[in-house]
């Protein structure tokens, strides 16, 4: 398997920073507005800004001073950055086994296998999105599930000030970037454990196809517009699809932080927080992880 792992040593002296980074906005979010817009044959509706084909009515979810979204890499690079100036380590390699001691009645992991070689670690963290088999070594009742999802990046090269959620032709749903491209998704497959090997998930032309489609059908720009990426990707789910935080049972130092489905992006950040705080303070205090408790899991 050809998988990376984000793997982050974090060294005694600086296991918790209180400052926080100095720049205000340093994961770049910029505003926007956010409409749902129902897609029928009808004419341009003066609220929106780029849907002037086939919308037949809309209804503004939020505008530029309640909305805010960020890039998702420019989010883990810039956490990144700030994690490596403050003496992280992040080594790349596929996690095959956890590392047990025979005889150890408390579970206590002394290290990972990756890429065949073990590695000694004191806390580990299992956060491997849609891919469950380690996790299973661990919690063998935490089965996870991915729901593919195709998207193309779309360049009209004009900065547009309107996300669009799609209510028709499928759901598509467009968020306008900051450097004149436009992310658009849709059309997900069904619930599925995923083989497919991470960073080799197969991209279907047809689905990619009936994405811009629809946005011909909805906007005379997109039409125009060239397209530049085109991409696959799977949202991670658990069984009861509630994200799964915490200890992992009958374990010392194990944890996982895993099936963030549809909202990973947005909560990544008090995810982290409430994480770093259970494993380094004993208790999560920003947020209660009761409800994510792996425990549920046996
Ligand atoms: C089309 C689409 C649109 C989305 N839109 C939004 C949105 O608007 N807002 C939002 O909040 N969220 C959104 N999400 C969801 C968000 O992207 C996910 O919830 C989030 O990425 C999950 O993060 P994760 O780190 O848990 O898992 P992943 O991002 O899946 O990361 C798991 C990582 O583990 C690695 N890995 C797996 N197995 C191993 C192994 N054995 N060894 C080493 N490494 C391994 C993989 O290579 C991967 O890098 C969207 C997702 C999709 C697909």
């Amino acid at each position: 398997m050809n998988a990376t792992i984000e793997m982050v040593k974090i060294p005694e002296a600086h296991s918790r920073s209180t400052t926080p980074p100095p720049d205000p906005n340093p994961w770049n979010a910029d505003r926007v507005g956010c409409h749902v817009a129902s897609t029928a044959p009808g004419a341009k509706l003066k609220n929106l800004e780029w849907t002037d084909l086939g919308v037949r009515g809309s209804r503004l979810m939020g505008d530029e001073s309640t909305i805010a979204q960020v890039h998702p890499k420019e989010l883990c690079d810039a956490m990144w950055s700030y994690s490596e100036q403050h003496g992280s380590n992040f080594v790349k390699g596929t996690v095959e086994n956890l590392c047990y001691e025979d005889g150890d009645s408390e579970r206590h992991i002394r290290g990972v296998v990756v890429d065949g070689q073990k590695m000694a670690s004191d806390v580990v963290i299992l956060s491997m999105g849609p891919w469950g088999e380690v996790l299973q070594q661990a919690v063998p009742a935490c089965s996870m599930l991915g729901v593919k999802y195709h998207s193309v990046l779309m360049r009209s090269g004009r900065v547009l000030n309107e996300a669009v959620f799609f209510s028709g032709l499928g759901d598509p749903e467009v968020y306008p970037r900051n450097d004149g491209n436009h992310y658009v998704t849709g059309f997900p497959d069904p619930p599925q454990v995923v083989k497919e090997i991470p960073g080799e998930v197969e991209v279907r032309e047809e689905m990619c196809s009936r994405l811009i489609k629809t946005m011909q059908q909805v906007s005379s720009e997109m039409a125009e517009a060239e397209v530049t990426t085109k991409q696959s990707c799977y949202l991670p789910f658990t069984r009861d699809s509630v994200p799964c935080m915490g200890k992992v049972p009958k374990h010392e130092n194990v944890f996982v932080a895993t099936g963030h489905g549809c909202w990973g992006i947005l909560l990544s950040l008090a995810s982290g927080k409430a994480m770093s705080e259970l494993i380094l303070d004993g208790e999560a205090t920003s947020v209660s992880l009761e409800p994510f408790d792996p425990k549920r899991f046996g």
